[in-house]
């Protein structure tokens, strides 16, 4: 599953970061997923309390923040909101669209102890 290696990639940067900021447990993670990631929501939660079970984000309270996708559509040339990956231009109707945001994962904050 495409979320089990995303938490896992989330587990290693709070495991980085803890020894670094040396704290010893996270209680809560915010997540940014953009729409246009790919991202289960439910999927990843599932995923993130599999991936955590025995370790220092074990029991973690996960946030998502859902960041909107925005594309530039060159024939309107202008910046346009897309829900989807291959939804067409809300103007034009046409499929001519750059992807410039909302296609990433990313940790916002972390409340740790
Ligand atoms: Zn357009």
């Amino acid at each position: 599953m495409h979320e089990m290696s995303l938490c896992e990639g989330v587990l290693q940067v709070l495991e980085e970061q803890a020894r670094i900021q040396s704290y010893h447990r996270v209680k809560q993670v915010w997540l940014e997923i953009g729409a246009l990631s790919g991202v289960e929501t439910e999927a990843l939660r599932f995923s993130f309390e599999v991936v955590c079970r025995g370790t220092l984000a074990e029991g973690a309270r996960l946030n998502i923040i859902q960041i909107p996708g925005r594309a530039w559509c060159l024939p309107c040339a202008k910046s346009i909101a897309v829900s989807h990956r291959y939804d067409p231009c809300p103007d034009c109707g046409g499929h001519q669209l750059q992807v410039t945001g909302g296609d990433e994962m990313r940790i916002k904050e972390l409340e740790v102890e």
